[in-house]
């Protein structure tokens, strides 16, 4: 392989245009290398995706996975706190979107399934989770 697919894959990746501002989320952590937002088909209120600003594909990827999950579980800690639910629950997945991303997901699903919500109300969730000033 030389490096083109790699490329290629960078361009087009949807988490990539998401930290370089290119499309919009509803972010609620940002740091100089990390980023968090609202999963676009919640499973449940303050479903969360954490990823690390470089493209890498998988989370296995990532150099430093430590302090990775060290900011995932800052975020996973606050959601928690903020929904008052005792359950955080989080997964790894990577079916759809080839850039490395931890899902994070407080307390059940309380009738959410993994559809597309009206924006008022994202934007009511991103008020509530936000770790941003
Ligand atoms: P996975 O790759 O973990 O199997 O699934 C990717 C996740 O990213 C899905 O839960 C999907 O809803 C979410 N997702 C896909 N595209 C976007 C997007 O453009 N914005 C946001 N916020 N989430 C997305
Ligand atoms: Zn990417």
């Amino acid at each position: 392989m030389d490096g083109s697919w790699y490329n290629v894959l960078m361009t087009d990746c949807i988490f990539c245009k998401i930290v370089a501002g290119e499309i919009p989320s509803y972010k609620i952590y940002e740091d100089e290398k990390y980023l968090a937002f609202l999963d676009i088909m919640p499973w449940c209120e303050g479903h969360t995706l954490v990823i690390p600003k470089q493209h890498v594909q998988w989370v296995w990827d990532y150099e430093n996975v430590g302090e990775y999950f060290e900011v995932v579980r800052k975020i996973a800690k606050h959601l928690g706190r903020v929904s008052g639910e005792e359950v955080v629950r989080s997964n790894i997945d990577g079916w759809e979107v080839p850039h490395a991303h931890i899902h994070v997901k407080p307390g059940k699903n309380n009738g959410m399934k993994g559809e597309q919500i009206a924006p008022e109300e994202m934007e009511k969730i991103r008020a509530k989770f936000t770790m941003l000033s």
